[in-house]
C-alpha cells in the first residue's frame, strides 16, 4: 500500500498529538514536523526521532543541540498532504505563502475562520462531502462536540432548534499565561460565536449560544436544551448516543461525576497522553420535558479534535469510504474501543 506522506506544520497541543496520531495510521506516513522555536516539545520530538523542519534558517535550534532535516518548504516538497495545527490566523497566512504556491493540500484548525477551506469538517456529519478536497478545515474542541451529539439528535428526533451554553476551561494545563485562576468569565456577545460555527457542519440546524470561562484546564462542558420535531424520549436517546461512534455515555454508578473523574478514568484506561477523544454524555444529566432534550457533555479539547484530522487527511486524499476511515481511525486510536456497542452507519 502506498502510503499518505504527511507533515505537520506547528507542533503544540494539537499538532503532537496530530503527529502521534498519523504514525499510528497503517495507511499514513509521518515525514516531518516543523520547528518553530526551541522548547520542550521539541526536545521531545527529537527525542522520539521525528524529522523537524525549520521555519526560518534554524540556527537558534541547532545551538539548541536539534538536528535540521531542512526548511518548511523543504517539508512541503516531500509531502502529500499538510496539516497545519499553527495558532489562529497563522494558519491562513501558511496557505497564502507556502500550500498554495507550493500545490499542497492542507488541513486547518478551527483556529480559522470558515472561509479558509473548502469546507468545515466533523468526519460522522459530512467526510463524503469533503472528498478530494485541497483545504479542509476541522473544526474547533467546542464545535465538534457540539456536531457530533447534536448530529446523531437530528437523525433521530429532528431539531428544531437548539440552545447550548458552553462552560469552558481556562486554558490548557501547560498553559500558564492565561486564565482565569480565580473568576467566571462570561462571553459578552450573543450568540457566542460556537452557534454560527456549528452551522458550518450543520446548517439546517437552528442553534444559538452563550458561554463562559471558568478556572478549570481539564475539559469543557456543555449544557443543551434541544427542540426537538418528534418527541424524544431518555431511553432513546442513550441508546442512539451509546451506538453513535465517538460518543460515550457515563452513568453515575461507576462513580465518574465530573471532569476530573473523566481525566482519571481516561489516565487509566492507559490512553496516549490521557486523552478522552469521546464526547462524554452523562446518562443521568439526559432529561426530557416535553418536546425539549436535555444533556450535558464533556469535551476533553486537547483531544477530540485529533481523529477528526486523520479522517480529513483520508477525505483530502480521496479515499471515498466514511465509514471505513472512521473505523480506521479508531482502531489505531483505540477510539470507541470499550463502547462494544457502537453501530455508527453513514448516511
Ligand atoms: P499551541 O499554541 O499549543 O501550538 C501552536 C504551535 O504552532 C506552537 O508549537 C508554536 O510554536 C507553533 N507556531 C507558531 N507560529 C508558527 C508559525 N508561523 N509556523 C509554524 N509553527 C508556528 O496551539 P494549539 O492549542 O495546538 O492550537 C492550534 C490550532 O488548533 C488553533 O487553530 C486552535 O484554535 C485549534 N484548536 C485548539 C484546541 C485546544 O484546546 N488547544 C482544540 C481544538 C482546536
Amino acid at each position: 500500500m502506498k502510503k499518505i506522506k504527511v507533515g505537520v506544520v506547528g507542533y503544540g497541543t494539537i499538532g503532537k498529538r496530530v503527529a502521534d496520531a498519523v504514525m499510528l495510521q497503517e495507511d499514513m506516513e509521518l515525514v516531518g514536523v516543523t520547528a518553530h522555536s526551541y522548547n520542550y516539545r521539541i526536545l521531545a520530538a527529537q527525542e522520539k526521532k521525528i524529522a523537524l523542519y525549520a521555519t526560518d534558517d534554524g540556527e537558534h535550534l541547532k545551538e539548541h543541540g536539534i538536528t535540521i532535516a531542512g526548511s518548511i518548504r523543504d517539508l512541503l516538497k516531500k509531502v502529500d498532504i499538510i496539516v497545519d495545527t499553527t495558532p489562529k490566523k497563522i494558519g491562513k497566512e501558511n496557505k497564502e505563502k507556502y500550500y498554495l504556491p507550493g500545490k499542497v493540500k492542507a488541513i486547518f484548525q478551527g483556529g480559522e475562520k470558515a472561509d479558509v477551506a473548502e469546507i468545515s469538517f466533523t468526519a460522522q456529519v459530512n467526510y463524503p462531502k469533503a472528498v478530494n478536497s485541497d483545504y479542509i478545515r476541522v473544526v474547533s474542541c467546542n464545535t465538534t462536540g457540539l456536531a457530533r451529539t447534536l448530529y446523531e439528535v437530528h437523525k433521530k428526533f429532528g431539531i428544531a432548534e437548539v440552545n447550548a451554553t458552553m462552560i469552558r476551561r481556562g486554558a490548557d494545563p501547560w498553559d500558564i499565561r492565561h486564565g482565569p485562576i480565580n473568576a467566571i468569565v462570561p462571553v459578552l456577545e450573543l450568540p457566542s460565536h460556537h452557534g454560527p460555527d456549528v452551522q458550518t457542519v450543520l446548517p439546517d440546524v437552528r442553534i444559538f449560544t452563550t458561554a463562559l470561562s471558568v478556572s478549570t484546564t481539564l475539559m469543557h462542558v456543555h449544557t443543551l436544551i434541544v427542540d426537538c420535531v418528534k418527541t424524544p424520549s431518555v431511553h432513546d436517546t442513550i441508546e442512539v448516543f451509546r451506538k453513535a461512534t465517538r460518543i460515550r455515555v457515563l452513568d453515575n454508578a461507576s462513580k465518574v461525576r465530573s471532569t476530573a473523574e473523566i481525566m482519571e478514568l481516561a489516565r487509566d484506561l492507559e490512553r496516549s497522553r490521557g486523552d478522552m477523544p469521546e464526547i462524554v454524555v452523562w446518562k443521568e444529566a439526559i432529561g426530557v420535558n416535553g418536546n425539549k432534550l436535555l444533556y450535558m457533555q464533556a469535551v476533553h479539547q486537547e483531544s477530540d479534535v485529533i481523529c477528526e484530522n486523520i479522517d480529513a487527511i483520508r477525505a483530502a486524499m480521496g479515499f471515498p469510504d466514511a465509514k471505513k476511515s472512521i473505523e480506521m481511525t479508531n482502531k489505531a486510536l483505540e477510539i470507541d474501543k470499550w463502547a462494544g456497542d457502537s453501530e455508527w452507519v453513514c448516511e
